[in-house]
């Protein structure tokens, strides 16, 4: 990894684009308008962003459907979109560096994340997802064989991605690159806190060969740019990623528009459960700090509830307080940092007001709750724990999306699936026991997308993410990421 000083040099020299990418070319929005982009670390202005309107959704509206219709894209072989898209993995590791240092000036996340975790998470997803395209079949149907039936795939046209700026880039390519495998168009707007890293994918895509037109990036903001997506009336879908008030409100666009297709990922308050059977606390309380702690706080499936069984409590709480002394705030552009400041001073505040709540309704703070580095202009958090949590206390029950945790006790499995299941989300948990019976049960039981057993936040390309109940519906990740970009077409032939 590279020391500090290279990559405060690299900032230094580094061009930013900031204009929307629209059927292949860099254009400023038509308004003229923009918007800053601020780096989190220290308060500034990085550079002004283009601020898309309806009128900017709409012109890239038309080059995607004329793309997609004179299947410039969706009519090449799926081993030819596969290797103009590995090529497009290659371009973006070329410029590694710079990806790593747009990720981290624009939303705060420390380098040494970025460079070793955002960035080739991201060329990793491409290449799976360029990689499986061509090896996915369509079926056949057991009729009679006067008549032969196939079942196939077919892409739905012209899609419409919103995404969250926690993993800027990450959130980015898990829409992009089962949405362009599968052959559609794409527009994709980034969250209005971190849109630097998807723009310049518009340069890259050009150069490994993406036609123009197939993937337009609008930055700007949701009320605007987010909602003339959600309304248009010759968009296919929507694959969001973000808060569920937003989530619900591209539902109500979708209906009230041309009932295009919407897939939702949403929020988590996910429980990390501790049965007084772990037969490994100091592991599990690793886990737990690192669960609440990494990227901040700011990751839907963060572990933000402790649920402990009540005879271990009190020894295990130390434990935890003492990884907690791992995650050291810091400037970001220093590899050695693992927090970095949060994403924008509007989500400092919400996290302190939560930290402040929880005070109010009665929680005991037993660790943090301050904000730290105040004198650098930027917005850091203490890592924060609060004991005494009952499941009706707001911290509790509502997304924090900072490093504060609710440390909740129990006795016994029923209580604990009760509680784990005790809030309106559900989009991942896990058990730690040595009884692996306990450990299916629960799992069975608890109402998650994903469950980790005697681990926390395993993930890989190869299996699908997303949630139940409000954490939203339809998958990233793994060929099941395929089905929310294409729809199955029946063709009936006769052989008589
Ligand atoms: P957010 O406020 O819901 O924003 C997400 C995206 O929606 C942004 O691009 C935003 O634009 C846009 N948007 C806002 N209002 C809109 C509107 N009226 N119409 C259309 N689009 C609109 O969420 P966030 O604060 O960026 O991200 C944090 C949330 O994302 C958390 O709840 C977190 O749990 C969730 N998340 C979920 C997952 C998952 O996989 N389940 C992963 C990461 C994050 P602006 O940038 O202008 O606000
Ligand atoms: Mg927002």
């Amino acid at each position: 990894m590279k020391n500090k000083d290279f990559w405060i040099k690299k900032a230094q020299g580094l061009k930013i684009e900031t204009r929307a990418f629209i059927a292949g070319k860099y254009v400023p929005a038509l308004s003229g308008k923009t918007f800053p982009a601020i780096n989190p670390a220290t308060g500034q202005e990085i550079a002004q962003v283009a601020s898309c309107h309806k009128e900017d959704v709409d012109s890239a509206v038309s080059a995607a459907r004329r793309a997609f219709e004179d299947r410039r894209w969706s009519g090449l072989a799926p081993q030819e979109r596969k290797t103009i898209l590995l090529k497009l993995a290659e371009l973006i590791e070329k410029h590694h560096e710079e990806f790593a240092l747009l990720e981290t000036l624009n939303m705060g996340k420390p380098i040494s994340y970025s460079y070793s975790g955002d960035i080739p998470g991201s060329v990793n997803c491409l290449r799976w997802n360029a990689e499986a395209i061509d090896k996915v079949y369509d079926q056949v149907a057991p009729t009679p064989d006067t008549k032969l039936a196939m079942v196939r795939r077919a892409p739905l046209g012209v899609i419409g991605a919103i995404i969250p700026w926690n993993y800027p880039l990450m959130m980015a390519m898990w829409k992009i690159a089962p949405c362009l495998a599968t052959g559609n168009s794409l527009i994709l707007k980034p969250a209005e806190q971190s849109p630097l890293s998807a723009i310049r994918l518009g340069a890259l895509a050009k150069e490994a060969g993406v036609p123009d037109g197939v993937l337009n990036i609008i930055p700007g903001y949701g009320e605007t740019a987010g909602q003339a997506i959600g309304r248009h009336m010759d968009i296919d879908c929507l694959a969001f990623t973000g808060s569920g008030e937003v989530g619900k409100l591209l539902m109500t666009y979708a209906g009230e528009s041309n009932m295009k297709h919407v897939s939702l990922e949403c929020g988590g308050k996910t429980p990390h459960i501790i049965m007084a059977d772990c037969e490994d606390l100091d592991n599990a309380a690793e886990a737990a700090a690192r669960g609440i702690f990494e990227n901040q706080g700011e990751v839907c499936n963060a572990g933000s509830r402790l649920l402990v069984e009540e005879s271990i409590a009190k020894p295990f709480l130390d434990k935890v307080l003492e990884h907690t002394k791992d995650w050291r705030v810091g400037d970001p552009m220093d590899p050695d940092t693992n927090m970095g400041p949060l994403v924008t001073k509007e989500q400092m505040d919400r996290v302190m007001s939560y930290i402040h709540c929880g005070d109010k309704e009665g929680a005991k703070k037993i660790v943090g709750g301050k904000q730290v580095m105040t004198e650098s202009g930027g917005y850091y958090v203490e890592p924060t724990i609060f004991e005494g949590v009952t499941s009706k206390m707001t911290i509790a029950q509502e997304e924090i999306f900072g490093p504060v945790l609710a440390y909740m006790t129990f006795n016994g499995e029923e209580e604990a699936v009760k509680l784990a299941n005790d809030t309106v989300y559900g989009l991942a948990a896990a058990v730690w026991t040595r009884d692996a019976s306990k450990a299916l049960r629960m799992a069975t039981r608890i109402q998650a997308g994903s469950i980790w057993i005697n681990c926390f936040d395993e993930g890989n390309i190869t299996v699908p993410f997303g949630g139940f109940k409000q954490s939203g519906f339809g998958r990233d990740k793994s060929l099941y990421a395929f089905e929310k970009y294409t729809d199955l077409k029946t063709i009936w032939m006769s052989m008589d």
